[in-house]
């Protein structure tokens, strides 16, 4: 048996989920949320169970958090004190230009990894406590990162160049990364094998519709474009961030509104998109409100669906032969409504969707084309530390 950990350490919490690599299954997750906070707690669960436990507990650090998860682990049989422990894998939001793949964790590595802190201020450092924690508590384990950026690494020049003086590219690194690679890399792979089509043929379009949204355009399995920029704040309408805005309204805001810099940055990643529109950002309460006749929150369904059309029909161009669409995470997987909207009125193109297949539910991989749709469509479940852990099995292996 091999088992792989999966860590995903955040700047006040550490989600885990332990797999078994034979069986592709998971033996125990877990989340410590509200670290340092008075407001801590654990929440575990173990292979066979439906339910989980939020149990308050003080977790002053994230020292302490990885230590309660060896305990925990330590205290379930499957974990056997680890002896079929091959691999750890850790959740990277930003690997820069220097990483295109999974990468087995050294002192070169963390110092890379640091030095990319000023591209992700918020998630690289609460990645880098995970690494290093995770190495003091199981030191003879071979850890790996994977980076949420890496997928996008395909990416050609004329797609991720921003058409700024190119010295901004060459002193700050100032161009298009992409994100929720892991997810649209996992996704693409789930559509190859359910079409029976090697990877290396399939163009798709992927769009990651979860409070983060992003499109990625896939040519022959590999990432061509996305819609994500240096940050994830550009690109589709999301809970709370814009999505692609004239650059002018930042000056426009500064100049005649006031705000300063890091006002902007908050008004523009927590207080726009689905929220800025209606405010709320959860879409089950969007589409409640749109029940009630709410003016504002259909405004925010349709802004939300129009964006995906533009980059659907964008990129269907770019790719020239379109094989399937996937939709995935909580909204793509879950909302029929924004679906159907976001594909309607282009059979002229050759998608259309099935009304009844779109409407019903299920777990796993469906499709939802009608059948004289050209292109076929997909809700495809995404699992990231899945496939972080496959990454990760494939790494220490190649070792
Ligand atoms: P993230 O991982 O980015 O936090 P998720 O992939 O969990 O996001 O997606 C969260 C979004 O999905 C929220 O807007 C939530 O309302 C929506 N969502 C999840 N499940 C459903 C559902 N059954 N019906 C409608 N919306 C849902």
């Amino acid at each position: 048996m091999k088992q792989i950990l999966v860590l995903n350490s955040g700047s006040s919490s550490i989600k885990y989920e332990l797999f078994d690599m034979n069986r592709m299954h998971v033996l125990e997750s877990g989340l410590l949320e509200c670290i340092g906070e008075p407001e801590s707690c654990y929440q575990r669960k173990s292979a066979g169970r439906t339910h989980s436990d939020r149990i308050p507990v003080a977790i002053p650090n994230h020292e302490y958090g990885m230590q309660l998860i060896r305990e925990s682990l330590g205290q379930n049989e499957s974990f056997c004190n680890g002896d079929f422990l091959v691999g750890i894998g850790h959740r990277v939001v930003h690997g820069g230009e220097l990483f295109s793949g999974p990468t087995r964790i050294d002192e070169d590595v963390i110092e890379s990894i640091r030095r990319l802190i000023p591209l992700a201020p918020l998630h690289n450092p609460a990645n880098l406590l995970g690494i290093e924690i995770s190495r003091l508590a199981f030191p003879n384990v071979q850890q790996v990162a994977v980076f949420d950026t890496a997928f996008h690494q395909t990416l050609p020049r004329h797609a991720y160049h921003y058409a700024i003086p190119r010295e901004y590219y060459q002193r700050y690194q100032i161009r298009r990364y992409g994100f929720h690679g892991t997810s649209h890399h996992y996704v693409t792979r789930q559509v190859a094998d359910a079409l029976n089509m090697p990877l290396s043929e399939l163009n798709i379009i992927v769009f990651h519709l979860g409070n983060g949204a992003s499109a990625a355009a896939i040519r022959a399995g590999k990432s061509i474009d996305t819609s994500m920029g240096l940050t994830p704040l550009e690109g589709l309408v999301m809970g709370t961030r814009s999505g692609d805005l004239d650059p002018a309204v930042v000056f426009y805001l500064g100049s005649e509104a006031g705000l300063s810099l890091d006002q902007i940055d908050t008004l523009l990643n927590k207080q726009s998109g689905l929220k800025g529109i209606c405010g709320v950002n959860d879409m089950r309460e969007v589409l409640r409100r749109t029940q009630t006749g709410d003016d504002l929150a259909c405004l925010a369904i349709d802004l939300f669906c129009y964006r995906i059309k533009k980059y659907l029909g964008g990129y269907y161009a770019v790719l020239g032969r379109l094989d399937a669409i996937a939709f995935t995470a909580g909204i793509g997987e879950n909302v029929p409504q924004i679906r159907q909207q976001s594909c309607q009125g282009l059979a002229h193109i050759g998608i259309e969707l099935d009304a009844q297949r779109n409407e019903s539910s299920g777990p796993g991989i469906r499709e939802i084309q009608s059948s004289t749709s050209a292109v076929k469509v997909f809700v495809v479940p995404t699992n990231e530390e899945l496939e972080i852990a496959q990454q990760t099995l494939q790494t220490v292996a190649a070792d």
